[in-house]
């Protein structure tokens, strides 16, 4: 039998009421989900987003002042560094939980083989190993890159799962993770988005239901995945797909 489906408008209007969007809470990724990767929000995302009725929280394996810079200071909640590092959308710290020294030396030692395995030795001029408290980030080719050289590095992220299957991590506490689109983020096994998610929910005493996030990196290995689970999540191609279905979204 043909399935009959209303058209949204009808959908959301029972007995003359419109019902209100599921979602009061909306979450999402930074690189290549709000924006495009390392460079700025596009101003119609922008616009979006700060009109948006809902809650923004962005959550990024980046500082937060980077968050800042790169969502144009959007009014929001910044999770950085894969959420170890929280500050609520009034400016003010909620907490920030960083590495211990054996955790950094277990992620170092990995990055050095990591390192010695590729075809060229990273440049040092682009930052290519940044330790940014809470978490730490490799990239090849160098976090500061230029953008045309970290668009066509890794684009499916193929070459660094290849080198983490040759090259497996292993530490008591600490885990790697695809991050951004040419790095590799080593953060604790306990403290990643899906924990970091949560925590800031059971902090805001909201409900679960109806949160939901928004990645690029939901596949398996992605920095996304642990959000998988935690609360309703939505996979994005980039920021132009998520913008398109964030319109989507907020107008059912
Ligand atoms: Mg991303």
């Amino acid at each position: 039998m043909k399935k009959c489906t209303l058209p949204t408008v009808v959908k959301n209007v029972f007995y003359g009421i419109m019902l209100p969007m599921k979602y009061k809470h909306l979450f999402f990724d930074m690189d290549k989900t709000v924006a495009p990767s390392r460079q700025p929000i596009l101003p119609e995302m922008f616009s979006l987003l700060s009109e948006a009725a809902q809650d923004i929280i962005i959550v990024s394996g980046q500082l937060c002042e980077k968050i800042a810079w790169q969502s144009n200071n959007l009014p929001a909640a910044y999770l950085g560094q894969n959420g170890n590092h929280a500050i609520g959308p009034d400016g003010i710290e909620l907490w920030h939980t960083p590495l211990t020294d054996a955790e950094v030396a277990d992620v170092m030692a990995h990055i050095a083989i990591l390192a010695a395995d590729l075809p060229e030795v990273p440049n040092p001029e682009y930052s290519p190993i940044e330790n940014r408290g809470g978490q730490i980030t490799f990239s090849p080719i160098g976090n500061t890159a230029p953008v045309e050289l970290k668009a066509v590095y890794d684009p499916d992220a193929s070459k660094r799962l290849a080198m983490l299957q040759k090259h497996p991590f292993e530490s008591e506490t600490m885990m790697v993770v695809i991050g951004g689109s040419t790095s590799f983020d080593y953060i604790p096994k306990t403290r990643h988005k899906g924990t970091n998610v949560q925590k800031y929910i059971d902090h805001m005493g909201w409900n679960k239901e109806e949160c939901v996030y928004f990645g690029d990196g939901l596949y398996p290995g992605g920095n996304d995945e642990f959000v998988i689970g935690v609360i309703d999540t939505v996979a994005v191609t980039d920021h132009l797909d998520c913008y398109q279905k964030l319109q989507e979204l907020l107008r059912d």
